[in-house]
């Protein structure tokens, strides 16, 4: 039986607040003020009542926007709602934090909640690159707040880098890489910068302010998989790099992000808040991305859904295989006909083949897996396998 009729192990909340819009950012959010922001989580948590005998999350993510943003007692309504609909105890709890937001209070208080895992946003440790980017955040306190959440107990800590970040040179990509390594996190997401239409990026990119120097990004992203396996990260996606312990390695090192893993595998999660997506049972919903509908809807009962499409089985199989190729793993045949009910040497076969040909795949009895080269043309080989 495909895994999308079991009830779903993954929760992810959409938290839209940021003190300041990053010049590159297309995610919804917007700039907090207190009301708002109380007029939200009271919607979540009535949103998190609705959903709550569908949900048994071994996985939860918080992210944004900005979920540090919110205060302690708006937290502590957020846990008291979980605690009890029933929502805690999940293998994996992760909170997205901004350096600029973390405290040693508010550290505490949700590793006391279960949150076990915390994802940074520190994309430079260069002072000019992060006003470039319009980050509210100085690298001194990317410091600071690693410190003080080790010293609050989180052994498992991912930080977000980017590169090919405008006026970066590789000298400084290896800088950052150098110090960021030091700091012996568990995790890494590297992210080549993207230029999303309207965004302040985008613009200055189209009035010819910068240009893209596509060999240099190419050439910083093999520093950072060089620089990463030498710190003793492994790769296991495109963006993504954790340690490993325990033995012999299945398709992600132990410190991977199970969460993400459920979205790359095909799993059901439901998605809270503003503009946040759900995907239960081949149906896809997506929420008002607008706080302010977001609420008015949760406050008169309603789930807040601007949109929901259900996918026709093919169609998804074809999104999981696109998907999953993200992985280094690739997708071994038996788990995607588990996840999916389609075999992929049936259903892609001259896919697979034409990806072989070209160097850019690699199949064998049990798996078909992207190559170094395939991975640097994922988006493009993905493609191939849309139905
Ligand atoms: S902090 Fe994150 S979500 Fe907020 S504007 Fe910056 S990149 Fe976007």
């Amino acid at each position: 039986m495909p895994e999308q009729t079991a009830t779903a192990a993954s929760l992810y909340v959409h938290v839209p607040f940021c003190a300041h819009k990053c010049e590159y950012c297309a995610f919804y959010s917007e700039v907090p003020n207190g009301d708002l922001m109380n007029r939200y989580v009271d919607a979540l948590v009535r949103e998190m009542g609705m959903v709550a005998g569908d949900l048994r999350p071994r996985t939860i993510f918080f992210g944004g926007g900005t979920p540090s943003l919110l205060n302690l007692r708006q937290w502590e309504e957020v846990f008291r709602a979980m605690e009890a609909l029933g929502l805690p105890g999940a293998e994996e709890f992760t909170v997205e934090c901004n350096p600029a937001t973390v405290s040693a209070d508010k550290a505490k208080l949700l590793r006391d909640h279960g949150v076990n895992r915390i994802s940074m946003g520190v994309q430079s440790l260069d002072e000019s690159l992060l006003e470039r980017l319009g980050r509210v955040h100085s690298r001194e306190m990317v410091f600071k707040s690693f410190d003080i959440l080790r010293r609050a107990g989180f052994d498992n800590v991912n930080l977000d880098l980017m590169f090919a970040i405008p006026g970066q040179s590789m000298a400084a990509w290896r800088s950052t890489l150098d110090e960021v390594t030091a700091m012996q996190s568990e995790h890494l997401s590297c992210y080549e910068v993207i230029y999303e239409e309207d965004t302040p990026l985008f613009h200055q990119l189209q009035a010819g302010r910068f240009s893209v120097d596509e060999d240099l990004a190419c050439d910083m992203h093999d520093e950072l998989a060089a620089r990463a396996a030498e710190a003793g990260f492994h790769q296991y996606e495109i963006a993504n790099f954790a340690r490993h312990s325990g033995g012999r390695m299945a398709d992600a090192p132990s410190m991977a992000c199970r969460h993400n893993v459920n979205y790359w595998r095909g799993g059901s999660f439901y998605g809270l808040g503003p503009g946040a997506t759900s995907y239960i049972r081949a149906l896809r919903t997506k929420n008002w991305p607008n706080t302010q509908l977001y609420c008015a809807e949760i406050e008169s009962g309603k789930r807040a859904i601007e949109s929901s499409e259900e996918l026709p089985p093919l169609r998804r199989a074809g999104e999981t295989a696109a998907f999953g190729l993200r992985m280094n793993a690739g997708w071994p045949f038996e788990e995607f006909r588990r996840v999916t009910d389609f075999d992929l040497r049936e259903g892609w076969r001259r896919e697979m083949d034409d990806l072989a040909g070209r160097g850019w795949g690699r199949r064998d009895a049990t798996r078909f897996q992207l190559t170094p080269l395939g991975m640097r043309f994922a988006d493009a080989a993905a493609e191939e396998f849309l139905r």
